[in-house]
């Protein structure tokens, strides 16, 4: 399928690039273009900022009463939900993803939606009792306009995971896709004005991050920018948005531990561990990709990998078997191979690998065949670098203790699984574990109800429930003397 040239959208207008210039977008399954999109820079952010800008300042969204936009959101996710097919096949063969995980993804942003679209109508502030003869309303204000900026690899649901607070909190904003994966966002445009938001609540401009990106981050008119990627580049908007105090909030990587007690059931830790680190080909920021598994049960555990791993399918993500597709481009399948050739060169011994695609037709895809390590250390890049791809490495432990201390060494902080029987355990390993999500007996469910952000280097700030909202609100104290006697000083 062949998505042609698809414009940028400012101020509810399909544009091009002011440059002229373009991007090519590939199919990561055939390494093949399958679009071209403008390669958006400053002059185009400035206009979509401008944009952004006037449909806050002037009211017309931030204004705007309540329960409409309660119901822009709400119908919004209605549109969604009807055109979920052909939104998951874009993201199939724009991210490669298997195309269950693509539906999944658009399910769950149209819920995001209804979530949020939920929270329009309940923003109360607050009275607190202070002096009698006066009154304090602390009011919840929207920041204003914000910068969204996102990776490739949940394109379409990381766009609505930042777009629905923004929208619900009053603020408008810019999006900045991913260059890889822009083709579900600029889907939207249709659905935002069917939806009837207003011009300028929603811009989309795409580009390059260190073009398009950085111009959002660095513009005067942005109130705050909230950020999903990697480390080093979440350090350096760190760095930029300093120099304005502008508020940012960080969702970055992972190493993310999976800690397997002995008394654990082995075939659902077996089954969803594996599941942890090899869904959307590993490319999940909370991956759980250092495995520690206590000594009695560790051959059997690696046993039950293999057998795991003998049951991927790796395939293009349109097809009906496939559960594991490509990776995102032909540069990242070159970083995740360095990564492999590195645990080799540190010692580390490749215990079982998965097949590659059978098909002829995939021989240009950008496929990487799942791989599992042991023999593995703490000081080995695998088991401190976020691979971002289908590698797991496995290691031993024996006590409480030494799983809890190995499963923090890392400066990262994003999620961390255990699994055991014990529930008195679970709970007291749960509270050790320096991460922002613990999973007892299962990996990766990421309910949006609940707050999702990292501990240490994996981020600050909250994205999703309602601690993802207040990302996008101010807080204003309104103080007001109530005393009615004349001259009386407060
Ligand atoms: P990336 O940091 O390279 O790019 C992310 C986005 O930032 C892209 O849109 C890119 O264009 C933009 N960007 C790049 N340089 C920029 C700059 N100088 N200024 C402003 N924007 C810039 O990350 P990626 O390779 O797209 O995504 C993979 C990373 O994302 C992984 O590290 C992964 O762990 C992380 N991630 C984290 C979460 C989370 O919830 N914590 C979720 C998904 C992905």
């Amino acid at each position: 399928m062949d998505y042609g040239y698809q414009r940028m959208y400012i101020n509810a207008e399909r544009v091009d690039a002011q440059s002229g210039q373009t991007i090519d977008v590939f199919d990561p399954a055939f390494g093949t273009v399958i679009a071209r999109v403008p390669q958006g820079n400053s002059s185009d952010i400035d206009q979509a900022v401008r944009s952004a800008r006037h449909c806050f300042d002037s009211g017309v969204w931030p204004g705007r009463p309540a329960r409409e936009r309660e119901r822009i959101l709400l119908d919004l996710a209605q549109i969604i939900r009807r055109e979920r097919d052909i939104l998951a096949q874009t993201e199939v063969k724009d991210c490669g993803k298997p195309l269950a995980d693509a539906l999944a993804d658009i399910d769950e942003a149209a819920f995001i939606l209804e979530y949020y679209g939920g929270w329009v109508t309940k923003l109360n502030g607050e009275i607190p009792p202070t002096n009698p003869e006066a009154m304090s309303l602390i009011v919840k204000e929207p920041i204003g306009v914000a910068g969204l900026i996102i990776p490739w690899n949940y394109p379409f649901l990381m766009a609505i995971q930042k777009i629905a607070p923004a929208l619900a909190a009053g603020c408008t904003c810019v999006l900045k896709p991913a260059e890889q994966t822009p083709l579900t966002a600029l889907a939207l445009p249709k659905y935002l004005e069917e939806a009837l938001l207003p011009p300028g609540a929603v811009n989309i401009v795409t580009g390059y991050g260190d073009e398009a990106g950085e111009a959002l981050v660095k513009h005067p008119g942005v109130d705050m920018i909230s950020f999903t990627g990697s480390l080093e580049v979440g350090r350096h908007i760190q760095k930029t948005a300093a120099l304005q105090i502008k508020r940012v909030t960080l969702e970055l990587g992972g190493k993310s531990p999976n800690i397997v007690f002995a008394d654990t059931n082995l075939d659902d830790a077996v089954a969803k561990t594996c599941f942890g680190v090899f869904w959307n080909q590993g490319e999940v920021c909370s991956a759980g990709s250092r495995v520690i598994v206590q000594e009695p049960i560790y051959d059997e555990f690696l046993d039950r990998v293999d057998n795991y791993l003998s049951s991927i399918k790796m395939g293009c993500g349109t097809h009906p078997d496939t559960t594991m597709g490509p990776l995102i481009s032909l540069e990242h399948q070159k970083r995740v191979q360095e990564h492999v050739k590195s645990a080799y060169k540190d010692g580390a011994q490749c215990r079982a690998k998965g097949t590659l695609p059978d098909d002829s037709a995939l021989i240009h895809g950008y496929f990487v065949e799942p791989m599992v390590f042991t023999n593995v250390d703490m000081t080995m890049r695998i088991m401190r670098e976020e691979i971002f791809g289908p590698v797991m490495a496995v290691m031993p432990f024996s006590t409480e203790d030494e799983a809890v201390t190995l499963a923090n060494d890392t400066p990262y902080g994003l999620a961390a699984a255990l699994w055991t029987n014990d529930i008195k355990r679970a709970l007291a390993v749960a509270k050790k574990l320096r991460a922002g999500t613990v999973w007892i007996n299962d990996s990766q469910p990421a309910p949006s109800e609940a707050p999702w952000g990292g501990y240490k280097q994996s981020g600050q700030g909250r994205e999703l429930g309602r601690m993802g909202l207040e990302e996008y609100l101010e807080t204003k104290h309104i103080y007001i003397n109530l005393n009615r006697g004349i001259n009386t000083p407060e």
